[in-house]
């Protein structure tokens, strides 16, 4: 076995038992308080979970996607929200990782590795869309700053983040070539916050909007060149999709494996109901689902990691698939539990909830679909 196939191992092995431990006693609390889980990033940090891709010099995986979507499923087999804490925090990371010079990396990488700072990706904004004129958040050159005015809606860790990665119009005339990106951080007057939004599930990851007034920044917060901004968003929802993938995946393998559990001890008609056809077919197409889901997500994420060309069409593809096996593998496992299955007494009610939003972040199936029609469509 190749080191990399083995070390890839070693991090499964080391996630589940992180899960297990440490992250499922506290998953239906974090759920039912739908409060923030401090002790979590104090311990996933431990872990190097908060920093999983960033350069093997900052304790990272040196950007190896297959690594971070293993780690971001197993977390995500006990608790999505947990599981979401580390995504985001990936996410947060990625523009810097792309588009940052050497002295912004060691600034940003050394807070994140040394001090569980947390980070955020503040892309959408309130009128959504995926073109690049849907961005009007401004950001004026003034001599060596900017001025930055704006609000981004929906933004995972918004106002509990350190490092917000941030785009922003900086030539308007140049439509998606005008649009560059920042780093702005916690702290920076101007920079503010709406109010926590309350979520059907995924209730222990704070969403927020974040918004800018009169926010002044240096232009050594700026990533990469002015104009390369729409660049780095768009690389960065490239690669963040399978990994949205590998956590629908684990949401579906965690309803599941409870499904089966549950199957086998609830008795009907005097036998357990694993012994029915109708919950037996039931099981092996949830179970066919995941592993085909789980095909693509691992796939879509070899393919950026060896640096193929063209990448977005299976990377659209494992996020569209597993997110929509999410969601029908864990409304069945419902099912399978009955009445039980709608009661917050049970895991999989929760599973359900979380695993919806996986179908509408970092873009919808829908837009998913149309991403995998034009790169088809342009050959
Ligand atoms: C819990 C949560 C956390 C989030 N975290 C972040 C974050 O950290 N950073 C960030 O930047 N954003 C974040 N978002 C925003 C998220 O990425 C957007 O909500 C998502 O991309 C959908 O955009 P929208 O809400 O504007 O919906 P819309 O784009 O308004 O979509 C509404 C409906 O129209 C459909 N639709 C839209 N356009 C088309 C089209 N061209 N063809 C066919 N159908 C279409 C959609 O599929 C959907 O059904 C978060 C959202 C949520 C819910």
């Amino acid at each position: 076995m190749k080191d990399i196939e083995k070390e890839r191992l070693m991090i499964r092995a080391a996630a589940e038992k992180t899960a297990r431990r440490i992250v499922q006693p506290r998953a239906a609390k974090i759920d039912a308080a739908g409060e923030f889980p401090w002790d979590l990033v104090e311990a996933l940090g431990k872990q190097g979970y908060l920093s999983l891709l960033l350069p093997e010099s900052y304790g990272g995986t040196d950007g190896d996607l297959t690594s971070f979507c293993i780690v971001v499923e197993e977390i995500a087999k006990v608790c999505g929200s947990s599981s979401l804490l580390i995504l985001s925090q990936g996410l947060g990371t990625l523009p810097i990782l792309l588009g940052g010079n050497p002295s912004q990396k060691d600034i940003y990488f050394t807070e994140i590795s040394g001090k569980n700072r947390l980070t955020a990706l503040a892309l959408r904004e309130p009128e959504g869309g995926l073109e690049a004129s849907s961005i009007k958040t401004i950001a004026m050159k003034q001599g060596k700053d900017y001025l930055v005015n704006g609000r981004k809606g929906f933004i995972t860790h918004g106002s509990l983040a350190k490092f917000y990665s941030v785009f922003a119009v900086t030539q308007p005339e140049h439509g998606a070539e005008g649009i560059s990106a920042f780093v702005v951080e916690d702290g920076t007057p101007g920079l503010l916050f709406g109010n926590k939004v309350e979520k059907v599930g995924m209730r222990g990851s704070i969403t927020a909007d974040v918004i800018f007034e009169d926010c002044r920044i240096s232009q050594e917060n700026r990533l990469g060149d002015e104009g390369e901004g729409w660049k780095i968003a768009r690389d960065t929802i490239n690669m963040s999709r399978p990994v949205i993938g590998a956590q629908a995946v684990g949401i579906a393998q965690g309803a599941l494996d409870f499904a089966v559990r549950y199957a086998n001890e609830r008795i009907q008609f005097g036998k357990p109901i694993s012994s029915f056809q109708a919950i037996q077919f039931m099981i092996s197409d949830m179970a066919t689902r995941i592993e085909a889901a789980r095909a693509l997500v691992y796939k879509a994420a070899s393919q950026i990691d060896g640096k193929l060309k063209d990448t977005e069409e299976l990377s659209a593809i494992s996020k569209y698939f597993a997110s929509e096996t999410a969601m029908k593998v864990t409304t069945d496992a419902v099912q399978i539990l009955g009445g039980y299955g709608y009661m917050k007494e049970y895991p999989v009610e929760r599973m359900m909830r979380d695993a919806k939003v996986t179908q509408i972040y970092e873009e919808t199936s829908q837009i998913q679909r149309w991403v995998v029609a034009q790169q088809l469509l342009k050959h």
